[in-house]
């Protein structure tokens, strides 16, 4: 085939590092997979039911653009009782195919060629390609184990140019887990204010908060005019093959989106969208049911690494840890792939997440506790076999 068909800028475009190691430890045998972000729960039965009478009941078409009313409804429901942010289900919601979506559907409407995006690293692998692919500038800024991963105001503060339009917040964060208090969102959100920003918060993991209550930077004064709240049921819901997310934002920016979003995809999936009304209206107590589960398996993951030596910060959501590897001298990705061919556990490499995540490793621990104490066992193997070499 000729070179000459593909654009240049996607050549340059790198495949996620995420998905070649998972890749990798799928063509093995024995391996426990602590890398993919997903949960280990099948979706709640509910759900599944919901969805499978909608087909029964011959609910194939396609639904309007910015997705069912009555799931626009019960999402601004959802929202409101959860969070305290009240969006107009008519026009402030856009229902679309996962969070992955909403995210490009974002940068896709307010990027000019140019305009610099603010992204806090260690961070989830599609917000720089998107930002990229919309033709923006991302604009890193680096948190450190030291400030338990927070972004800090000044950071903030320090990486806004005439031409920055945005900036891309996620708490709790992928990989590390961090969280921003309610104190630290209004640091952030007076700079934004003040530069007159507009927030992209990625908020997908709201519901997996393990030891404090949930602050949306939406429900801060004066932010809702200037947020997209990105959210979906992948990962509180277990819903990931689902494909489900949205977006609620300021009613002409939602509007703008949806003109993309009318074109590229029409609408997200009927049957999936029948089920996530299921899922808001009654699957909260399986969402607190796994929540309960993984905080568990949380404080077994960060103290099991922590007596290996490894320092740990304790995340306060998500189901991810980060631990640091830099006491063995290895680089993240030689670690991840020794460990992957020597004990069979798969793990990401920090750096694949930024720069920043150079000497970390992101473990993922939604599998089970018995998945997990053998895990932990392997890389305890793993480390007193580095040790050794030494
Ligand atoms: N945001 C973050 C922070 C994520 O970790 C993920 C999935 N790993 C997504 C968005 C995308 O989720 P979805 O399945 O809804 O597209």
């Amino acid at each position: 085939m000729s070179e000459r068909f593909i654009a240049e800028h996607i050549k340059t475009l790198k495949p996620s590092g995420i998905r070649r190691f998972f890749d990798l430890a799928q063509s093995m045998e024995g391996v426990i997979s602590l890398g993919v972000g997903e949960p280990d729960f099948t979706t709640p039965w509910s759900v599944i039911e919901a969805s499978y009478h909608s087909l029964e009941r011959g609910f194939t078409a396609y639904t309007p653009n910015a997705g069912l009313l009555t799931l626009r409804q019960s999402i601004s429901r959802f929202l409101d009782t959860r969070f305290q942010v009240r969006y107009q289900p008519e026009d402030e919601v856009i229902v679309t195919v996962g969070a992955s979506q909403a995210i490009d559907l974002a940068f896709r409407a307010i990027l000019n060629p140019g305009d610099e995006v603010i992204v806090m690293e260690p961070s989830f692998v599609s917000y720089i390609p998107t930002i990229t692919l919309a033709g923006g500038v991302p604009v890193i800024v680096d948190t450190y184990e030291k400030d338990a991963f927070k972004l800090s105001k000044e950071a903030v503060e320090a990486a806004i140019t005439e031409k920055t339009k945005a900036i891309l917040i996620c708490s709790p964060n992928n990989p590390t887990g961090a969280v921003l208090s309610r104190e630290d969102l209004i640091g952030i959100s007076d700079v934004i204010k003040g530069h007159d920003l507009l927030v992209i918060s990625d908020e997908i993991y709201a519901d997996l908060l393990y030891d404090d209550t949930y602050t949306s930077m939406a429900s801060m004064e004066g932010m809702k005019e200037r947020t997209l709240l990105v959210s979906g049921f992948s990962k509180a819901f277990a819903m990931t093959g689902w494909r489900l997310g949205y977006v609620c934002g300021p009613k002409d920016l939602i509007a703008q989106m949806l003109k993309i979003h009318q074109y590229t995809i029409m609408s997200a999936p009927t049957m999936a969208q029948y089920g996530a009304i299921e899922a808001l209206e009654n699957g909260l107590s399986e969402v607190e049911m796994m929540k309960e589960s993984y905080k568990q398996r949380r404080n077994y993951v960060v103290k099991a690494l922590t007596r290996m030596g490894l320092s740990c910060h304790v995340p306060g959501g998500a189901f991810y840890v980060f631990p640091s590897i830099k006491s063995t001298g290895l680089s993240s990705s030689d670690f991840a792939e020794q460990l992957l061919m020597e004990e069979k556990v798969a793990v990401v490499p920090g750096s694949v997440f930024g720069d920043s995540g150079e000497g970390y490793i992101r473990c993922s621990y939604a599998a089970s506790m018995k998945q997990l104490t053998e895990a932990m066992d392997r890389i305890s193997r793993f480390l007193d076999k580095l040790k050794a070499k030494e």
